[in-house]
């Protein structure tokens, strides 16, 4: 959530900063703004800063003229205390306009800060928790200003990734991270520092990642790293795999449906050197999982939110079916704060795209503190929950730009799918069993862009669904957690409103909603549950509602059947959300919606 962007070398800062804001965009986009160690002379000297409320491109315009200076800090905001508008956006500066901070996460104890901030005689410029941190270290007494931020950070509880410029320290920028992603840019005679690596590969590829507790100090040609209390720390770079193309759109008209017509590739990455014929498994590196635990353990919870949730939820049900180990999946915030019972037998497996997701986070950090046994299913490697958990797997979608996951969550249920592969085969999963799933796995890429090519039809459909006043999304079992990520979908990028409901519970409440200004989605797979589905068809059809089956096989008493191939029952989850994906897509492009940057929304939930 929100982008942080550093830079300190020879070229001119802004444009660089500029540009890197750009490719963090997603991460927060309500303000931006940013701040330089000027150039120039006389008025034009010093610390100067530019912000406005709305995106970076409405930051371009505002730039000053002369605005030049080769060490800068930016920033594009995700709001959590006060409004989006120009005051409130970052960087915030001390009273003297001495210091400039930029900051990514939540101050817990910024109305105390304020309060005593206020009774000293500050100003307080902004209503935001973050300004509280650019005064303390404008304050502070200490000779560095890696000893004024530590003594800054002192008096601060929350989450954070700050990036610090000060007028009187013109060679240097300073962070910090505690609880929010602050990674490192190495160059030939230039950093960088960012909220995330997007914003860095098209420079460079030689990446630090900071870990809680750990702060840094960038000049022009080094670095060095060290915790708050100032002992220093041990950090060698790592090259990122994920290169500078895959963040731009490639000929598509928004990320949303880049990813999601990037799907077979990305299925095909997860699968990719896994899969051991000979025994009718697969081979999951990371894992750190000994067949005997395997064995002895009683139960598997996962832990996410929003679609890493569902995916979740699809991956519970595959692990009970393939390892008949009993497993669910519950929302990682509910979790952490019920006091959960944290049982030695259970496996838990925290779900997350970018792998800095607060909540997740914090729940395996709660899990850990009560020594249970975590493992992590995420998609950045090297990402905060990859490095906390004990082991787990990467699901390798690539880098996911638009807010809304799409090739990430499909490449987090075939992962899913793996292990579930993986367990049930140390289980009781028959060889016969093992090479079934293995030969579904494998058609899984060329079907996706089966799927996809039914788009005209898809788009036909969502010009139907576009004046809908609200849609039910309804499934029975494997089906319920496709229509609970397929309602979400469309909520996220059309702003239509959406049910999901197992498809059973309609009667018990929910059907008094279904009219004809409210049509259904029934994911329809042909398992065994087909002919109890087929009467959830009859009880909506009788209240005069219309349906849009997404099935194997033409429905007759749905409106409209979109088919999807048949694979086996446990991998059809995976297919029948495909083109559910692409309804909420063509919907959202039918009602005009800013499909990549959806209103209210970031990517990365990196606050609580
Ligand atoms: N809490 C800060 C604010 O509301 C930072 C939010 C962010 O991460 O963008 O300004």
């Amino acid at each position: 959530m929100c982008g942080i962007v550093g830079y300190i070398g020879k070229r001119d800062s802004a444009p660089l900063l500029l540009e890197g804001l750009q490719r963090l965009e997603y991460r927060g986009y309500d303000s931006a703004g940013l701040a330089i160690h000027s150039s120039g002379t006389g008025k034009n000297a010093g610390l100067r800063t530019a912000k406005t409320k709305g995106r970076v491109r409405d930051l371009q315009e505002r730039i000053p003229k002369r605005f030049t200076g080769t060490v800068g800090i930016a920033h594009t905001r995700w709001a959590t205390h006060g409004a989006p508008n120009d005051l409130n956006a970052h960087p915030h500066v001390d009273a003297a306009e001495k210091v400039a901070v930029v900051h990514n996460g939540i101050i817990d104890n910024a109305a105390e800060l304020r309060a005593k901030l206020t009774a000293e005689g500050v100003e307080l410029a902004s209503e935001t928790d973050t300004e509280v941190v650019s005064h303390l270290i404008g304050l502070a007494q200490g000779e560095t200003l890696e000893a004024r931020v530590q003594e800054a950070l002192r008096s601060v509880e929350g989450t954070y990734g700050i990036a610090v410029l000060h007028e009187e320290f013109p060679d240097r920028i300073v962070v910090a991270r505690n609880g929010s992603p602050v990674v490192l840019g190495i160059g030939e005679h230039e950093m960088f520092v960012a909220s995330d690596v997007a914003a860095l590969v098209s420079h460079t590829r030689q990446i630090v990642t900071l870990d809680d507790g750990e702060m840094a100090t960038i000049t022009a040609g080094d670095y060095r790293t060290y915790t708050t209390e100032g002992s220093r720390t041990s950090t060698s770079p790592e090259t990122v795999e994920w290169a500078a193309e895959s963040y731009d759109m490639g000929g598509h008209d928004t990320y949303m449906h880049k990813e999601i017509a990037e799907q077979a590739d990305a299925v095909d990455r997860v699968l990719r050197g896994r899969i051991d014929d000979r025994f009718a498994t697969v081979h999951l590196g990371g894992l750190n999982l000994d067949p005997r635990e395997a064995r002895t353990m009683r139960r598997v919870k996962i832990l996410g939110c929003g679609s890493a949730y569902h995916a979740g939820m699809i991956g519970a049900q595959l692990i009970e079916e393939l390892a008949r180990i009993p497993a669910d999946a519950e929302p990682a915030s509910e979790f952490r704060y019920r006091n959960p019972v944290v049982d030695p037998d259970t496996l838990y497996i925290a779900v997350s795209q970018s792998g800095e997701t607060y909540d997740t986070l914090a729940a395996v950090q709660e899990l850990k503190r009560k020594g249970a046994r975590v493992l992590g299913v995420v998609n950045v490697v090297g990402s905060a929950i990859a490095r906390a958990a004990d082991g787990g797997l990467y699901v390798h979608a690539g880098p996911e730009v638009c807010v809304v996951s799409t090739k990430c969550f499909t490449n987090t249920a075939v992962a899913f799918a793996l292990l579930a592969l993986h367990l049930g085969r140390i289980r009781d999963l028959s060889v016969a069993d093992g090479r079934r799933i293995i030969e579904g796995l494998r058609k899984l890429p060329g079907q996706i862009d089966e799927v996809l090519g039914a788009e005209p039809d898809i788009e036909k459909l969502a010009g139907e669904y576009a004046s809908a006043r609200s849609m039910m999304f309804v499934g029975r079992v494997r089906g319920y957690p496709v229509a609970r990520e397929a309602s979400l979908k469309l909520k996220e990028v059309s702003y239509i409103h959406a049910e999901a409901y197992p498809a059973s519970e309609l009667k018990h409440g929910p059907l008094a909603l279904i009219e004809p200004a409210v049509p259904t989605v029934a994911i329809l797979p042909d398992d065994d549950l087909l002919e109890k589905n087929r009467a959830t068809l009859e009880e909506i059809k009788a209240r005069s509602g219309s349906i849009l089956a997404i099935a194997h096989q033409n429905q007759e008493k749905a409106d409209d059947t979109l088919l999807v191939p048949q694979n086996e029952p446990e991998l059809d989850p995976i297919l029948m959300g495909i083109p559910l994906q692409l309804l909420a897509y063509h919907t959202a492009l039918k009602l005009g919606r800013d499909i990549d940057k959806p209103r209210n929304l970031a990517k990365s939930v990196t606050v609580e």
